[in-house]
C-alpha cells in the first residue's frame, strides 16, 4: 500500500488526514462547521479543512461553498474595477440645437435671488447664468427659460438635465411652439452676395472644425474613463445583489451608523434591461424604492437561486432603516471585538459583521 495511506482509530488517513469519499454525507457539515462560524475567505476556509481532512477535488467543492455564501456575497465587494463604461451623449452639431441646464444652489443672495439657472449650448459651450429666487417653480423656470433662451435661440431640440419636473414641462412647452427654422447647412451659390455667400461657406467650416475637435474630446474621455471600467451585461432572470450604501440607514445615530448595515440586499431577479447600464429588478409589490438600478450598483449572486423573496428595506424618503434584530456571534478581530448582527427579524441571512464599538 502506498506510504500515504494508513489506518489510524479506524479511520483512512490520507496524509495524516482524515480521507472521505467525495459522496460522503459528511462533507456538507465540515464545511458549514469550517466556514458559517467564521465566514473566512477562500484560502484561510480551504486551509484549516485541509488540515484535518482529505476528499478528491476538495479545493473545488470548498470554493463553491465559499463563492455561493450568502453572508460573504451580501458582506464583501468585488476587488475589481467597477463596472459600467461610459455611455456618451450623442455630439452636438449645430449651435443652441443641444443643451444642457442644472442649477447652481449656494452662491452669495443677491437682490433676493440665491440660485443660479445655468443653460449652456453643449455644441459652443457658451452659458446662460440667470439669477432666481428660491423657491422656483416648474411653471417659473419655464418662463424664465423663454425668455432668456428661446427669445435669443429659438426651441432646442434636445436637452439634457437630470431635473426630471423641470424637464418635462420644457420638453412639453417646446413641442407647442415652433421657432424659426434652423440653418442646418449652406450651399454654395445659394445667395448672390459674394460677401454673404462666402461668410456662409465660412461659418459652415468652422463648424464641421467644432464637431472635429468635440468628438475627439469625446473620445480620449470615453477611452480614458473606461481603461479603469469594467463593461458586464447582464440578461432578463439573472439574480443580483444590490448596493444600497446611497441610502443611508438614519434609525442609529452617530458618525459610524452608515457604515452599519449590509452593503448588499437581494438577490433580485432582473426583470427588464433598460439599457446598455441600467436594469430594472424585481421588487416585492409593497416596496417604495424605484426599482431601475445603475450596473454599477450590482453584484451578480452566484449560486442557486434564492426559494423565497428575497427581504427589501423599509424605506423613507430615500433611506433605509434598519435596526439591529439580534447578535448572534462574536469575534476577536486585529484585536477588536466583532458581532455578527442580524438585521431584520424576518430574513435570518441578511447578517453583517460590524465592529462592536461602532455600537456603542
Ligand atoms: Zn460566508
Amino acid at each position: 500500500m502506498d506510504s500515504k495511506w494508513s489506518i489510524q482509530d479506524s479511520l483512512i488517513c490520507y496524509k495524516q488526514r482524515i480521507y472521505l469519499p467525495t459522496t460522503s454525507e459528511l462533507i456538507p457539515a465540515i464545511l458549514s462547521a469550517y466556514h458559517d462560524s467564521t465566514h473566512e475567505g477562500l484560502q484561510k476556509t480551504l486551509w484549516h479543512i485541509r488540515a484535518d481532512f482529505y476528499w478528491p477535488a476538495m479545493k473545488s467543492s470548498i470554493t463553491t461553498y465559499v463563492s455561493d455564501c450568502h453572508v460573504c456575497q451580501r458582506n464583501k465587494s468585488d476587488h475589481l474595477n467597477p463596472v459600467g463604461l461610459l455611455q456618451p451623449l450623442t455630439l452636438p452639431t449645430q449651435v443652441w440645437a443641444d443643451i444642457s441646464m442644472d442649477f447652481v444652489e449656494g452662491p452669495p443672495l443677491s437682490a433676493g435671488k440665491s440660485v443660479l439657472f445655468v443653460v449652456v449650448d453643449r455644441f459652443s459651450k457658451y452659458g446662460h447664468f440667470i439669477p432666481m429666487a428660491h423657491p422656483y417653480t416648474a411653471a417659473r423656470v419655464a418662463q424664465t427659460f423663454f425668455e432668456h433662451i428661446v427669445r435669443l435661440h429659438g426651441i432646442p431640440e434636445s436637452i439634457v438635465s437630470d431635473r426630471d419636473a423641470i424637464f418635462t414641462i420644457l420638453s412639453f412647452l417646446g413641442s407647442l411652439w415652433e421657432g424659426p427654422p434652423r440653418l442646418v447647412s449652406y450651399t454654395r451659390g445659394t445667395i448672390r452676395v459674394d460677401a454673404i455667400d462666402e461668410a456662409f461657406m465660412d461659418r459652415d467650416q468652422v463648424l464641421k472644425m467644432f464637431t472635429d475637435l468635440l468628438q475627439k474630446a469625446q473620445d480620449r474621455m470615453t477611452t480614458a474613463y473606461n481603461k479603469s471600467h469594467r463593461g458586464v451585461s447582464y440578461a432578463v432572470g439573472d439574480y443580483e445583489w444590490l448596493c444600497l450604501w446611497q441610502y443611508r440607514q438614519h434609525s442609529l445615530a452617530g458618525p459610524a451608523r452608515h457604515k452599519l448595515s449590509p452593503k448588499y440586499f437581494g438577490p433580485f431577479a432582473i426583470i427588464r434591461c433598460v439599457g446598455p447600464v441600467a436594469y430594472q429588478l424585481k421588487f416585492p409589490d409593497t416596496a417604495k424604492l424605484h426599482d431601475v438600478f445603475h450596473v454599477s450598483l450590482l453584484k451578480p449572486h452566484k449560486g442557486p437561486a434564492p426559494s423565497s423573496p428575497p427581504f427589501l428595506p423599509p424605506v423613507d424618503n430615500g433611506h433605509v432603516i434598519l435596526t439591529p434584530y439580534a447578535v448572534l456571534q462574536v469575534r476577536v478581530t486585529n484585536d477588536k471585538w466583532d458581532i455578527l448582527v442580524q438585521w431584520p427579524a424576518t430574513d435570518p441571512e441578511a447578517m453583517t459583521w460590524e465592529l462592536l464599538e461602532t455600537f456603542k
